[in-house]
């Protein structure tokens, strides 16, 4: 039996934002073929993770906002230790991103699905495990 995870748990371990049990994903993070591919409905409650048709387009907006992170951090830290040619400031900043985006691509989708889905926490499926 598993114990109830905080929201803050859930979301890191890209659990559904209602009962904090099932997957909202298909796969691992960095298994490229199939990084983006979502479960339609929860594994555990049935929560129906698209709220409604183009739901995660807004997530784009979250996506931007953690690239920008991505890039300020990088650039600033390669910047700030080693002083590289700006062509080479570039393409590490570049590979950080691109690297990052399987991550990127998720954990928007999960900041749009917490913030804006409506759904809340139902603790009566705190103990289910998921569904084959
Ligand atoms: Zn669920």
């Amino acid at each position: 039996m598993e114990t109830s995870k905080t929201q803050f748990q859930a979301f890191l371990a890209q659990k559904c934002p209602k009962c904090r049990q099932g997957d909202m994903f298909k796969s691992s993070t960095y298994n490229l073929l199939s990084f983006g591919a979502v479960h339609t409905n929860c594994t555990v409650c049935n929560l129906h993770f698209e709220r409604e048709p183009g739901f995660f387009t807004g997530a784009m907006y979250f996506s931007y906002g953690i690239n920008v992170a991505i890039i300020a951090i990088v650039g600033i830290c390669t910047q700030f230790f080693f002083q590289p040619d700006i062509f080479v400031l570039v393409g590490v900043v570049t590979f950080a991103t691109i690297a990052f985006i399987p991550f990127t691509f998720r954990y928007s989708r999960m900041m749009m699905m917490y913030l804006f889905s409506g759904a809340t926490f139902d603790s009566t499926f705190a103990d289910r495990s998921p569904k084959a």
